[in-house]
């Protein structure tokens, strides 16, 4: 078909191109690249990346050739990704509750960095990890504000019990520091606020300072026309209120964005394969595939439609039902999407900033799933 074009100008170049049967999830290197100096400029410490929110081997290379330096690793496979292809980076492992073959792996790979979230598993790690110069992180949790949704359903020890385990990681004669994840897609900074200010009293309870403090993830994207995160507001107030509450005890920051790094590099066409009783629109991707995420924690409505020769459908007029492939009735998008009343047979429905928990979750349900990948300039779908 003579489209060995690896790189495209922008989403609608290869549309008209190839005009896609499949899902395309198109990559731009440049924003990622971009974001990632922006928070490596901004951020007032380390700034690693959680390699879950997507692991592929061209994100962490251009997180690399951006200057980032460190990584959250959840796995053992998540570790070897790294240790391969960043092998000066600093890997945390930073998924509290692990099997001891896992810790075993873990520290052959050479894993300096821990958090842990119970006297159960803290245990395991100083029984299995030599302590020299080895870091370990108690992570907290407070009731969830401001973010999607509440991460501490699951980690996280009460302010406490992150005390008990501060003392105890020190008495150990590990390196003492924290760790706490605001939630994902957290677009309230006074989050960060309450949970610094925590961290300086879990301290004082333990009488331990901290080394570290790590701020988690939770950093938003932009999933909404109009609401443009102000990572800047973050980092600042980061930055102040850690100065704030502890003075000259003040620990060195670290931060581990996945969404707020990577979702904005990557956009997702897919393609409407029918418009039925005039309402409902059928997709050939949906919650099984690359838009997993949307009915947990909302549609994205960064939202263009371009008809097959690459040309936009015109500007959002109606509310829609969306669903995917597959016969499965939880396969819909949330509530309705704003769509062209015109929109057709054939289009292209492309969802901007879907590079996170998209590809990694997309799966093979009903056969479906098969998805198409392709660089490009510009992320502009209609140029
Ligand atoms: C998933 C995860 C992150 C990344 O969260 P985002 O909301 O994508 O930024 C960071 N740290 C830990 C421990 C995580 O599990």
């Amino acid at each position: 078909m003579g489209h060995n074009k690896t790189v495209w100008e922008n989403p609608a170049d290869l549309i008209r191109a190839t005009r896609p049967e499949n899902p395309v999830m198109v990559f731009a290197p440049t924003v990622l690249q971009d974001t990632a100096r922006r928070f490596l400029s901004g951020f007032p410490g380390l700034v690693t990346y959680a390699v879950k929110s997507n692991p592929a081997e061209a994100v962490i290379e251009n997180l690399v050739a951006a200057g980032l330096r460190g990584f959250d690793v959840a796995s053992p496979f998540e570790i070897d990704l790294i240790g391969r292809l960043a092998p000066d980076a600093a890997r945390h492992y930073h998924n509290p509750v692990r099997a001891r073959a896992e810790i075993a792996h873990a520290v052959k790979a050479g894993i300096r960095s821990w958090s842990v979230d119970s006297h159960s598993e803290l245990d395991k790690l100083l029984a299995n990890v030599p302590s020299d110069g080895v870091e370990i992180s108690p992570r907290f949790k407070l009731p969830v504000t401001g973010a999607a949704y509440d991460f501490g359903a699951k980690f996280g020890a009460t302010a406490e019990l992150a005390a008990e385990l501060l003392a105890k990681v020190a008495q150990a004669g590990f390196i003492p520091s924290l760790t706490f994840h605001p939630g994902t897609q957290c677009t309230d900074p006074m989050a960060w606020d309450t949970y610094i200010r925590t961290a300086r009293e879990i301290c004082d309870a333990a009488g331990v300072p901290a080394r570290r403090l790590n701020v988690g993830g939770g950093f938003p994207s932009h999933r909404v026309h109009g609401v443009v995160p102000d990572l800047e507001a973050i980092f600042t107030l980061i930055d102040e209120t850690s100065t704030e509450a502890f003075g000259a005890d003040r620990p060195e920051l670290v931060c581990e964005p996945g969404r707020g790094l990577v979702a904005d590099a990557f956009s997702l066409i897919t393609r409407v394969k029918a418009v039925r009783d005039d309402n409902h629109v059928f997709l050939n991707d949906g919650v099984y595939g690359g838009l997993t995420e949307l009915p947990i924690i909302g549609n994205i409505d960064r939202l263009e439609v371009l008809k097959p020769d690459g040309t936009s459908r015109g500007p959002d007029e109606m509310g829609r039902t969306v669903f995917g492939p597959t016969c499965d009735s939880v396969d819909r998008l949330p509530g309705e999407l704003s769509l062209p009343a015109e929109i057709a047979e054939g289009d292209y429905v492309i969802f901007h900033g879907a590079g996170a928990y998209s590809t990694v979750t997309n799966t093979r349900f009903n056969g479906f799933g098969l998805m198409g990948h392709a660089t490009v300039m510009s992320l502009d779908a209609a140029v």
